[in-house]
């Protein structure tokens, strides 16, 4: 089964998710992908509803790393499940930047995430000076291993391999360098957990160069910010899966 998932980031209003979910109703979307869509918290509840109607996932973008308590303008993982969250994005280097989160934090999300049934969907990959000193694999495996680091079962953990370095600048990874890239975390999660679980590729995926992404047999599907806020880009790429 292959994922397509949305970011929405804090890029839409009520006004784009209505005409996301207009053009929708008018498109077909291929079976046999799973879809979701990570949606802003205020507008979760009410975009949760129509995503389960028709069988997608509905994400949270964030969660507090604590249970609950005294955390202003925070939302807990509890929050996120009773307003329809099944997934929540967790470690995406948009927060690692700008809200300083490090490995420790993202491993205490993670099981906030899985102690309230939700699925997270953990982020990892390089910066551009990382890649260019070639030590993508060495932060691949420091992410993992701290985020993961007392996590006993992994099945419910679904992982975007991302290089910051493409996300949201219209710049793709090489197929070579995913191809290796997600080989090596698939590898990694085997030597530690004894199983794997479905990584997918992140960064600039655009209807029409999508194919050549999905034909590496390793890929198991998209995180998709930019192209995702248009019903019918977010279509196109469906059809190159
Ligand atoms: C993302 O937000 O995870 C992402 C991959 O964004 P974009 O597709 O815009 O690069």
């Amino acid at each position: 089964m292959k994922y397509l998932i949305a970011n929405w980031k804090m890029s839409i209003y009520n006004a784009q998710i209505d005409q996301f979910f207009k053009d929708f109703k008018r498109s077909q979307f291929p079976l046999n992908i799973t879809y979701g869509v990570s949606v802003p918290s205020v507008y979760l509840q009410k975009t949760a509803l129509t995503l389960k109607k028709n069988g997608w996932l509905a994400g949270g973008q964030n969660v507090a790393f604590a249970e609950s308590g005294a955390y202003t303008g925070e939302n807990s993982a509890k929050m996120l499940k009773e307003v329809g969250a099944d997934f929540c994005l967790v470690g995406h280097s948009e927060r690692r930047t700008y809200f300083n989160e490090d490995n420790q934090t993202i491993n205490k999300k993670i099981n906030r995430l899985l102690n309230n049934d939700i699925k997270p969907l953990l982020c990892i990959g390089e910066t551009l000076q990382e890649y260019e000193n070639k030590q993508t694999k060495k932060v691949l495996l420091k992410q993992l291993k701290e985020c993961l680091c007392d996590i006993k079962d992994v099945s419910n953990i679904i992982i975007a391999y991302e290089p910051v370095w493409a996300i949201g600048t219209g710049k793709t990874a090489s197929v070579k360098d995913i191809k290796t890239n997600i080989q090596y975390i698939k590898q990694v999660l085997q030597k530690k957990f004894g199983k794997t679980v479905p990584v997918l590729y992140g960064g600039s995926v655009k209807p029409g160069m999508s194919a050549d992404i999905f034909k590496i047999d390793c890929v198991d599907g998209a995180l998709v910010g930019g192209a995702s806020l248009n019903c019918a880009d977010f279509l196109g790429i469906a059809k190159d899966m």
